[in-house]
């Protein structure tokens, strides 16, 4: 590998002589923060148009939590979108209901979303199930993240449809899509492992796409932190609940150790949903007999917590 030129010690960027903020090992190359933010939006919009994951006329919601993830989501549609024709923007964040974390990333939601002016619906737990996830979760707090993620799901659903999205956008990155592949791989969840949220009957479900699983986590703070947009907020508190934490940490170690573990764990999952195809390795879609939601037995999963949890 040729080695990178530097100024002072400090590595330049690979396309001018500006000091570089990132080192991307994938490209081998140093990048400033302009080039940086170019490259993250060129490769957001080729997976778009390689993926065909925005069609012409497509009205998109994008799952905007006010995470950095979803912040730059929104911050890079806003920027690339206007070149799909006739395609639309509405930003959607669900309020759970969890004290000393919602209140702030809600806020911090609706700056962006007025800055950007991109249309903005919230959506509650307590509008859609009558109580907030800190009330719903008094002593099964240790399935936070599960009840959180089933309820957030149908309430993002539900939400998208109403504001006449044709498609759901989520802010998962290549980290995530790596923790993801090794936490159904230590559950023993193969159809989890497959299933893929962005495909599927449409008249079932809206198609979900994740434009930034190509990204990096790393990549994803640079570009919010280069042009003063990467927000400061707090953590939710049932996080040291969830597995994801403790798969999080173990893979970023390995990545430490051994770079590319990431890339790979994540390309796996590809290679596993093509070995796969047309395989019966999921349950046929039904409607719940409960709410007539698409699902795989004959109550869906709100139903089934709607029941335990007395609602
Ligand atoms: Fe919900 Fe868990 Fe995420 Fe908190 S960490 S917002 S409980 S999924
Ligand atoms: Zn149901």
């Amino acid at each position: 590998m040729k080695p990178s030129a530097t100024s002072g010690g400090v590595p330049v960027c690979s396309c001018c002589s500006e000091p570089a903020v990132i080192y991307q090992p994938a490209s081998q190359r140093h990048l400033c923060g302009r080039h940086l933010v170019c490259d993250v939006e060129l490769r957001v919009a080729s997976t778009i148009k390689n993926e065909s994951q925005i069609r012409e006329g497509d009205r998109v919601a994008v799952a905007l939590s006010g995470g950095k993830d979803s912040t730059a989501l929104l911050v890079i549609f806003s920027r690339i979108l206007p070149s799909f024709p006739g395609s639309e923007l509405v930003a959607i964040t669900v309020d759970e209901g969890i004290a000393g974390y919602r209140a702030d990333t809600l806020r911090a939601a609706e700056t962006l979303t007025k800055q950007l002016g991109v249309n903005h619906h919230i959506v509650s737990f307590r509008d859609m199930i009558g109580d907030d996830l800190d009330t719903l979760l008094t002593g099964r707090e240790k399935e936070a993240c599960t009840i959180c993620g089933i309820l957030r799901k149908k309430a993002l659903a539900d939400a998208a449809r109403n504001a006449g999205a044709t498609v759901i956008a989520t802010g998962h990155n290549l980290d995530d899509e790596a923790q993801s592949v090794l936490m159904n791989t230590l559950r023993g969840d193969l159809p989890r492992l497959i299933r893929d949220t962005g495909t599927g009957s449409p008249s079932l479900f809206l198609p979900r796409i994740k434009p930034l699983a190509a990204i990096t986590e790393k990549e994803i703070a640079a570009y919010l932190f280069v042009q003063g947009l990467f927000p400061v907020l707090p953590e939710c508190p049932y996080t040291k609940y969830a597995l994801r934490a403790e798969v999080r940490t173990m893979l970023t170690r390995l990545e430490q150790l051994h770079p590319g573990t990431m890339h790979h764990l994540a390309d796996s999952k590809k290679r596993i949903e093509e070995y796969c195809e047309g395989m019966a390795v999921m349950e046929p879609l039904r409607r719940c007999q409960e709410c007539g939601d698409p699902c795989s037995g004959d109550i869906c999963q709100v139903c089934r917590l709607r029941h335990s949890l007395g609602k």
